[in-house]
């Protein structure tokens, strides 16, 4: 009898958000007057650029018309946007070829798909508490995952694991970190890239919140790193960065020096494009080479400095207050320690009943976020200052 990917039976059920939003109906079922303030969920809410939103009706029209009009782009990237891209590399001294760069419908579809390039046996490093899709894109394909607590003691930023009979052969690192607003310095980046390269594993580098980074001594790109060409593939994102989330686009960086057993992953994943998508669209390409001009990245720091600006007024209260909770600069989480040992679903409900703040419970990024709660800056700036003035007395 034909099967079912019997894989899909392992993952536990998805229930964080959904779990929030039942909490959250059943108080406002109850109190119809309160005005909640929502830091939960880590979706933008300020609205696209002007040069997006002009490439975009640009982009229209020329759809419109017989001698502009654009039917399939090419599956991996428009040229005009891959040259964008990597042009906005070589700004930041990274050198790319244009060919090295793959436009994406976003970060989390790369995230699975990019699977398919390793072996089923290839072991799935996960450091965390971490973004949930890492561990259900792995599992759904069958792959060993290994676990690798980032926690208070480590600063939230794991060290390579010094067991040389760990058997990871890919890792995943997310800096700035979603839950935890950890950054990793260059040192420790270095460290995981000579880690793979002695071993041959492959970092998978998730770079959804670079545009966060404001100190220039943190590293945007994990190509910043020496040694990381022969070892890593970099996965980034236009949601967070130019307020994408609904618009759709995403970028990856896979250099043509890397490469396993003879096997080439650029031309692997030039083979995996060219059969499984037909390329993102040719108006929203258009929208996403707005964000790489001079006035694109003037405009898109109006929102990022707004979201910036929701964390100073966060963590100066909590600063004050005297509160454990780390994040909150160069990224947009502040991952705050629950008072009293409070489990983090406990804190979770307190927040609710008590200050009618919605946020995130830690746990819901795998256990070793238990205890902890986080708090998105994407919000407004009205609700978070009102949050930041509720959370006295509670904490
Ligand atoms: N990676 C991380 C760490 C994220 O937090 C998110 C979204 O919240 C994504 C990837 C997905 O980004 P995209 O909207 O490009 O799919």
């Amino acid at each position: 009898m034909m099967r079912f990917n019997a894989h899909y039976a392992e993952l536990k059920e998805s229930y964080l958000f959904r779990r929030i939003a039942e909490k959250t109906d059943a108080f406002r079922a109850q109190n119809p007057g309160a005005r909640l303030l929502r830091l939960g969920i880590g979706d933008v809410s300020l609205p696209l650029c002007p040069a997006v939103i002009e490439a975009l009706h640009a982009a229209a029209d020329d759809q419109s018309k017989k001698e502009t009009f654009r039917g399939y782009m090419p599956e991996c990237g428009a040229p005009f946007l891959r040259r964008a891209i990597r042009d906005h590399y070589a700004a930041r001294g990274i050198a790319l070829g244009e060919d090295e760069v793959f436009v994406s419908s976003g970060a989390s579809d790369e995230l699975g798909d990019i699977l398919d390039l390793f072996d089923r046996s290839c072991a799935a490093l996960v450091i965390e508490p971490a973004y949930p899709a890492y561990v259900d894109a792995n599992i759904m394909a069958g792959r060993t995952i290994l676990r690798l607590s980032a926690n208070e003691e480590n600063g939230f930023l794991p060290a390579p694991p010094k067991d040389g009979n760990c058997a990871a052969d890919l890792v995943y690192l997310c800096s700035p970190n979603n839950p935890t607003g950890a950054v990793f310095s260059k040192s420790q980046l270095k460290e995981w890239v000579d880690w793979a390269n002695e071993r041959g594993a492959v970092i998978l580098f998730d770079a959804a919140y670079e545009a966060f980074i404001t100190d220039p001594a943190l590293p945007h790109s994990i190509f910043e790193i020496e040694g990381a060409r022969t070892c890593s593939v970099e996965i980034c994102s236009l949601s967070k960065t130019a307020g994408f989330t609904g618009t759709r686009l995403g970028y990856t960086v896979i250099l043509k020096a890397l490469e396993r057993g003879g096997m080439n992953l650029n031309a692997m994943w030039v083979r995996n494009r060219t059969t499984k998508t037909n390329g993102v669209s040719y108006i929203i390409q258009k929208a996403g080479a707005a964000v790489f001009t001079p006035a694109g990245q003037r405009q898109i720091e109006d929102n990022l400095s707004v979201y910036r600006h929701n964390a100073q007024i966060l963590t100066a209260v909590l600063d004050e207050l005297g509160v454990c909770y780390y994040g909150g600069k160069n990224a947009p989480y502040v991952w705050m320690k629950c008072p009293r040992g409070m489990g983090s679903w406990e804190f979770f409900d307190k927040l609710l009943k008590e200050a009618q703040i919605i946020a995130t419970p830690g746990a819901g990024f795998g256990e070793s976020g238990e205890g902890f709660i986080r708090f998105s800056m994407f919000g407004s700036p009205d609700d978070t200052r009102e949050a930041a003035q509720r959370l006295r007395g509670m904490v």
